[in-house]
């Protein structure tokens, strides 16, 4: 986050990535088209029904797609725009419906002050090895 947040992005090198942009590819994009509304870029909308969509290639459900989903929407409403979330995991079959309540505006309000404590450092906090370092773009950033 820090990296990116100074504009160090290297996610156009990583295999993942490059899977997620495909699994697009082959699927949901054919149908509908990425729209970007000021800092967030959403996968695809559906305005009949009020729905922003997000689409995963991961095999598993992870907290951090729902609280992207989360910030798209809040950052929505903060601009007059309600609107419910998807969140589409096309290698599991699954889609997730997402939406904003008191409780979870209240933990994305946290995280967002987290994130902005980590973004005001003047230099990267210092780096622990985690499981999902291997596949995180930044890895030979942090670790060769
Ligand atoms: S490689 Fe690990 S420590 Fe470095 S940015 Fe990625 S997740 Fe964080």
């Amino acid at each position: 986050m820090w990296f990116f947040s100074h504009n160090l992005t290297l996610e156009a090198d990583s295999d993942l990535v490059l899977l997620g942009k495909l699994l697009h590819e082959e699927g949901y994009s054919r149908k509908f088209k990425e729209v970007s509304i000021g800092r967030v870029k959403i996968d695809f909308l559906e305005r009949g029904k009020g729905e922003i969509h997000e689409v995963k290639r991961s095999k598993r459900l992870e907290k951090a797609h729902l609280f992207q989903l989360l910030y798209y929407l809040y950052y929505l409403k903060n601009l007059g725009v309600d609107v419910k979330g998807v969140l589409h995991y096309p290698l599991l079959k699954r889609t997730v419906p997402v939406e904003l309540t008191d409780e979870n505006i209240k933990e994305l309000e946290n995280v967002l002050q987290e994130m902005g404590k980590i973004t005001a450092l003047p230099q990267p906090p210092t780096v622990e090895k985690k499981g999902f370092c291997k596949k995180c773009s930044y890895y030979e950033l942090c670790w060769c």
